[in-house]
């Protein structure tokens, strides 16, 4: 019997059930962090061959490029030809950078405030500048809008892509909007994966700014959950047959497949927004880490070596994902209490509790030792408008914590809940 199809009677006993329960939870004293999407150890113990390498011997690339000097701001070849296919982005229009994707983010959006991009009569900083943003989305691209004073305007998040009436509708009329926000591969935190049909409206709907940019992250383009390993959309290929070759940015790292920490991220677009990009990041550095570069290279050696270690980290986490599915429906299920996302990919899980009191069921998972990341994280300005959105990331803790953490969670849902509908 669903939540609400329960009399006041039931409800008061399935309130002091979830009482007991969480008394108990409390008792325990648990120290459980469920807040960041990281690799676990036994991850990252997948590729300590990168620790040893390139090698003492090995001080070149293929063409005889020393890798331990300055220069190259484009990226080691090796390492481009590998993830070009994977990304669908030409090896030419690709560039590999340092650790973090984020970083590159960061950047091109400060280019483009600062200096504006090729298609920009004036920088973007000269006047209102407004993003829309997917939503529940990716908190720290958030935090870079807000960080630089961009308006951000949500949009919902379907299965397969945004609102497009709206989004439509938003960026024919204001020229403010100069970007939005894509993880077109396994969202962060809905698992939604962008179909062909949606990326096509994206790249060829009128914008009124003649400077509007996607900002493909696809940070999970091949963190697969299943067999069913999509493919990467050829996003670039796509926006310049709809003769708008400049309006995407794609972005993606290997912090998921190799180190979090030390990875090598990627930022791929048309050749004259690649040539934008270098043209600034050569005044920012004189060479990304390629000695990183080489070791990544020599350790993937290709696209079906990129393939390979992902089924091994599918292997490690799959069993996590699973287990969250089998405790929430068989503490939420029936009752109806909530709803969540059976991801096919990436680090997360979205969950829906009852409108009202994601809030609340963050503050009892805490004061029991569960940490989760803050309700309302995954929206603009950190405000969840229906206050029922709470991310769920299971890929960093043991397996015997990720079931007494989502059984904990379990038990506060329905705490909450009763709490809401008995008041
Ligand atoms: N993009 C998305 C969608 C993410 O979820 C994350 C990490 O959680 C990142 C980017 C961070 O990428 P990087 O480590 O390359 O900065």
């Amino acid at each position: 019997m669903s939540l609400s199809d329960l009399s006041r009677e039931q409800l008061a006993d399935l309130q002091s059930q979830q009482r007991a329960a969480y008394d108990e939870l409390v008792g325990k004293g648990l120290k459980l962090d469920l807040t960041r999407g990281k690799p676990s150890p036994a991850q990252l113990d997948l590729s300590n061959a990168l620790l040893a390498l390139p090698g003492e011997e090995t001080t070149t690339d293929a063409a005889g490029t020393d890798v331990r000097n300055y220069g190259g701001t484009q990226g080691l070849p090796e390492i481009r030809e590998i993830f070009s296919p994977l990304l669908k982005v030409p090896v030419e229009q690709l560039v590999a950078g340092d650790n973090a994707s984020l970083a590159i983010m960061h950047d091109t959006i400060v280019y483009a405030l600062l200096k504006g991009t090729i298609d920009s009569e004036r920088p973007w900083g000269g006047g209102p500048v407004k993003f829309l943003c997917p939503t529940p989305g990716y908190d720290r691209h958030f935090a870079l809008c807000e960080q630089f004073g961009i308006e951000m305007i949500p949009v919902d998040l379907g299965p397969d892509g945004p609102d497009l009436e709206a989004v439509t509708r938003l960026v024919a009329d204001d020229a403010d909007i100069k970007g939005i926000w894509i993880v077109p591969t396994y969202a962060n935190p809905t698992g939604a994966v962008y179909s062909e049909e949606v990326t096509r409206t994206l790249v060829t709907m009128p914008t009124a700014a003649p400077d509007f940019r996607m900002f493909w992250d696809n940070a999970y383009a091949v963190h697969h959950l299943t067999d069913e390993e999509t493919p990467a959309i050829d996003v670039l290929a796509l926006a310049a047959e709809a003769g708008y070759p400049n309006r995407v940015f794609v972005f993606a790292s290997t912090s998921k497949i190799t180190f979090a920490g030390s990875g090598v991220s990627f930022f791929g677009s048309s050749r004259a927004n690649v040539d934008w990009y270098l043209k600034h990041l050569s005044k920012r550095t004189i060479g990304p880490d390629k000695v990183n570069h080489l070791r990544h290279a020599r350790y993937l050696k290709s696209p079906d070596g990129v393939r390979e270690l992902m089924r091994k980290h599918r292997e490690i986490i799959s069993p996590k994902f699973a287990l969250v599915e089998s405790i929430l429906s068989e503490r939420l299920g029936d009752l109806e209490a909530a709803s969540w996302t059976h991801p096919h990919g990436g680090y997360f899980i979205s969950l829906d509790v009852m409108e009202g009191t994601a809030t609340r069921v963050v503050e009892l998972a805490k004061q029991a030792g569960i940490v989760m990341t803050g309700a309302g994280s995954a929206f603009p300005y950190g405000r969840d408008p229906q206050d029922r959105n709470i991310r769920i990331a299971p890929t960093f803790p043991a397996p015997a914590e990720v079931s007494a953490a989502i059984d904990g969670l379990a038990t506060c849902v329905l705490l909450a809940a009763t709490e809401k509908l008995l008041a």
